[in-house]
């Protein structure tokens, strides 16, 4: 909104200021942009790959209310129903009653709550770190972490099917970055064998679970390779956590708060320096707000659940490998399953069909996935009952039937 330019005489008090009177409801409509907007759209609409937001309430486990009917979820990353706790919602309230609901400014000016401290105790001492830091979000840590690391000069080696956030941190770096083939470390080898020598240092990204693949990545052996040629290693362990245990531990760790953790956040696990180091140089967690005390108090409750009931941890795996027995489908390797279809449309076509029969499977289109490989993403919860997943199994073979596409 414009200030009204008042004439001299006006301050004086010679002459009362008409009051200047916005007539066009929206003064900030500006053609050639909404037509950007639009013909852009169009575009997303021909190829299949426009999105849109459809209310979804859930309403306890994995129940969900979509654009108004019920429904049973498969799509939602609270692996071990922890956002619903008990326990979980009562530490976050109890927290929210006594500290507020924001956490008023960045950490390191006055929004650095004890609770922080206590939750980064917890999440190191469950990865064997001597320290990690809790950022806003699993996508500020990564934006953050990357670009504090690396540089001009340095190698960035990252698995070609990373998360769009690993890939974002990566061009905020500006290091020379090349993507090695997915979970191939025979690549991985050859890429350092290349190209190490050139750069000053070198980090290799990959996460420990692939979020659209459920697939999980050969750290071990990827930890491996990165010790024969000085290269450090940054694991994406949101969708580990709590649900599928490591191979092995990389030297830096993170993941988020919001998946099976049930809350909402991220953290970076590593050593005390390299934490110290972040603290100060890691843009997204210097330049933004303290998570709410209630977010970390949720988490710290979660934490302390899992720690406690290892039985709730195991079932979204043992879940998700009933379903791909019952589909002959290859054995799952995590609390997620992908049911591949190719198409953007047949993907929708199929999680339309799932939905009329009282499932939400949202289809995962390009340019989540590469193209021609759009598919249902089936996520498995502790909170799911045998009887579930086995009626989705069978609406799925039946849908499937009906959409004469076959799952690969
Ligand atoms: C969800 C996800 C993130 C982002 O975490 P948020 O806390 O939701 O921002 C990062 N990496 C991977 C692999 C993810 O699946």
């Amino acid at each position: 909104m414009r200030h009204p330019v008042r004439a001299p005489a006006d301050r004086a008090g010679l002459t009362p200021p008409t009051p200047r009177r916005h007539s066009a409801p929206m003064p900030s409509a500006f053609p050639s942009l909404d037509a950007f907007a639009r013909d852009k759209l169009a575009g997303l609409d021909a190829a299949g790959l426009r999105r849109r937001l459809v209310p979804t309430r859930r309403t306890g486990g994995v129940g969900a209310e979509r654009a108004g009917r019920p429904v049973v979820s498969f799509s939602c990353n609270d692996y071990l129903g922890l956002a619903t706790h008990p326990a979980v919602v009562a530490a976050a309230r109890e927290a929210l009653e006594r500290y507020g609901a924001g956490s008023g400014g960045s950490r390191l000016v006055t929004g650095n709550h004890p609770l922080f401290a206590e939750l980064e105790a917890a999440l190191a001492a469950r990865k064997g770190h001597e320290a990690a830091l809790v950022f806003g979000s699993g996508y500020l840590a990564n934006l953050g972490i990357t670009p504090a690391l690396a540089g001009a000069g340095d190698l960035i080696l990252i698995d070609e099917l990373g998360h769009s956030c690993m890939w974002a941190g990566t061009r905020l770096a500006g290091a020379r970055t090349l993507a090695f083939r997915h979970n191939d470390p025979a690549h991985l080898e050859a890429l350092l064998a290349r190209e190490r020598g050139a750069a000053r240092h070198a980090l290799i990204i990959t996460e420990r679970v692939f979020s659209m693949d459920g697939d999980r990545a050969p750290v071990a052996d990827i930890l491996a390779l990165a010790a024969r040629f000085d290269a450090w290693t940054l694991v994406d362990d949101a969708h580990g956590l709590g649900v599928v245990g490591p191979d092995a531990t990389a030297p830096l760790e993170m993941g988020t708060l919001s998946k099976a953790l049930g809350s909402y956040g991220g953290y970076l696990c590593a050593s005390r320096a390299v934490i110290d180091l972040l603290t100060s140089r890691a843009r997204s967690f210097v330049y933004t707000t303290g998570l709410p005390p209630a977010s970390a108090a949720a988490a710290l409750a979660a934490l302390a659940v899992i720690a406690a009931e290892p039985e709730r941890a195991a079932r979204p795996l043992a879940l998700a490998r009933r379903f791909t027995a019952r589909l002959g489908l290859p054995e799952a390797e995590s609390a997620m399953v992908p049911v591949q279809v190719g198409e953007a449309e047949a993907a929708l076509a199929l999680s339309r069909a799932l939905e009329a029969r009282g499932f939400l499977v949202v289809a995962i289109r390009p340019p989540t996935v590469p193209p021609g490989t759009a598919r249902l993403r089936v996520a498995f919860s502790a909170a799911h009952a045998e009887p579930e997943v086995d009626a989705l199994a069978d609406a799925l073979t039946d849908a499937l039937a009906d959409l004469r596409a076959v799952p690969q």
